[in-house]
């Protein structure tokens, strides 16, 4: 029997993982994918928002301030990396300055530092890009952006060196109240027990809520879609440019990325499946429509790459953390859109002790560490150290992703980490490996190799994502 069983692992079921190993407790997270951080948390803009627009008072307004500064500790503790871009919010004509003023209202009721009102030709000076057509900007110094699977990853390996377990491949299929527990069914056949349920499981967390009641809240799935620029642009654009935000969200923004890259979108789109995550001809045409909105000349043929996510938009208007009215000890964490990976620091902490209470319950781990080792980037490293390095493995030596500089060694960490991962998509989201300019057209034959060989298994076997992916049907050429 589990004293917490937490179902999801995305930036937000991974918080609370690693929030609830604080305490002498028996946790497990369930992720029906085979990795860690696969849906929402993977496709964002990466944005640690600085508070222009939740609405005062709400727990979108608080969790995410609070969230904002608490990545200062975490890029410390945990080593997730952090961009310090600073943001610019763009007004056109007097019509949009006049939102300005609203925004500026909103921000400092929000209580976000260091905001500030500038020209456009204030602006433009800092950013040369900055298009012509904008007047008046807000700028919020506070916003950073993050790797989002990373946060997750952090979060998650923490938890587990804590003492939570982690389960991938297990999709929840059935949830039973028995008197004072709960039985989780698993993929159709494995029962798990335990006291209570965390129900973290993103635009799924109508459909987990259905499983024991009416749910208190309907998920209404909202499709962004982006194109992600090579990191050759790097220094096109240095701050976060928004538009003026809508009721269809912030609109579509010019993100640079921690690794250099820059994202042009989201565009926000309601849709019936929400888990239909492919890019559409008119999603992409309207980023392209409304980029140029925001910077003159941004460099279109350096797209690399193009890639949609679901928003767990509810139809609660915000962020919605409460035990079940019908069963005691089942918690929701629905509705966590956009500023959830902002807020996901401090959405842990506000579930397990705000809102459950569990310290009257259970008592602190003693052994409990807040940290997590960086992942080690060989091509960052001083030469002293790389030959050092060199010196113990040779397989340092070994650029398998030219691209990206990534060796042989990092790769196989990679498989063999914490949180190890099988496949190609989860290699690259740990070391960057297919992730430049080629995209994996070089390196991803090596990859598969690596893989199959520190596995032991038949390249046949190695799958890009999940376990529906495999990459080759059968052996056409066979070495004698
Ligand atoms: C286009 C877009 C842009 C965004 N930009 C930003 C931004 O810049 N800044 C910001 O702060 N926020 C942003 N967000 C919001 C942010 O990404 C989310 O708030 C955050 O990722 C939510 O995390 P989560 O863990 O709740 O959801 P998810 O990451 O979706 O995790 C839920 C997990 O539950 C699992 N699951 C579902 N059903 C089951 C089941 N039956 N059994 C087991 N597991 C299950 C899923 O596989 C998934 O891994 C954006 C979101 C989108 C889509």
């Amino acid at each position: 029997m589990y004293d917490f069983i937490i179902i999801g692992a995305g930036v937000i079921g991974s918080s609370v993982a690693k929030e609830l190993s604080r305490y002498q407790a028996k946790t497990l997270c369930l992720e029906k994918e085979n990795d860690v951080a696969n849906v929402q948390s993977l496709a964002n803009s990466a944005i640690i928002h600085a508070g222009h627009n939740p609405e005062p008072g709400s727990l979108k307004a608080t969790l995410s301030i609070l969230g904002n500064k608490m990545y200062d500790d975490w890029e410390k503790e945990l080593n997730i990396p952090l961009l310090r871009t600073g943001a610019f919010v763009a007004a056109h004509n007097k019509k949009e300055e006049k939102i300005i003023d609203e925004l500026l209202d909103i921000t400092k009721k929000n209580e976000v530092p260091e905001y500030m009102i500038l020209t456009g030709d204030e602006a433009r000076k800092i950013e040369p890009n900055l298009a012509k057509s904008i007047t008046k900007v807000l700028s919020l110094p506070t916003t950073k952006v993050t790797y989002p699977w990373e946060v997750a990853f952090a979060c998650m390996e923490n938890a587990i060196i804590n003492g939570v377990e982690f389960l991938k491949n297990k999709k929840v299929t059935a949830i039973k109240k028995q008197a004072d527990f709960f039985e989780i069914e698993v993929n159709h056949q494995e029962i798990y027990q335990t006291k209570y349920v965390i129900n973290a499981a993103g635009v799924a967390s109508d459909d987990i809520g259905g499983m024991i009641e009416t749910p208190p809240f309907k998920i209404k799935a909202r499709k962004g879609e982006y194109f992600v620029l090579d990191r050759r642009v790097k220094g096109f654009m240095n701050h976060v440019l928004y538009p003026l935000p809508s009721e269809r969200g912030k609109g579509v923004l010019i993100t640079p990325q921690v690794h250099g890259n820059i994202l042009l979108g989201p565009s926000s789109e309601y849709i019936d499946d929400k888990y239909e995550a492919r890019t559409t001809d008119e999603g992409l045409a309207y980023i392209k429509k409304h980029s140029v909105e925001l910077a003159d000349d941004i460099p279109f043929n350096m797209i690399i790459r193009s890639f949609a996510g679901i928003r767990s938009t509810s139809t609660c208007d915000d962020f919605y953390i409460k035990e079940s009215k019908n069963h005691k000890g089942f918690y929701y964490l629905g509705g966590i859109e956009s500023p959830g990976l902002t807020a996901a620091p401090a959405i842990g902490p506000y579930l397990v002790n705000d809102v459950m209470n569990v310290g009257s319950e259970f008592n602190l781990n003693s052994k409990y560490d807040p940290k997590r080792e960086p992942r080690l980037e060989f091509h960052r490293l001083p030469w002293e150290k790389q030959k050092q390095l060199l010196n113990d493995d040779h397989l340092y030596g070994r650029i398998v992703c030219k691209c990206e500089k990534i060796t042989e060694k990092e790769i196989i960490d990679a498989i063999h980490g914490p949180l190890g991962s099988h496949s190609i998509k989860g290699i690259k989201k740990r070391v960057r490996a297919g992730a430049g300019l080629c995209q994996g057209g070089y390196c991803e034959e090596k990859i598969i190799k690596i893989i199959a060989r520190e596995l032991n298994v038949s390249p046949l076997d190695v799958e890009y994502d999940d376990l529906q992916s495999k990459l080759f049907k059968e052996e056409t050429k066979v070495d004698e």
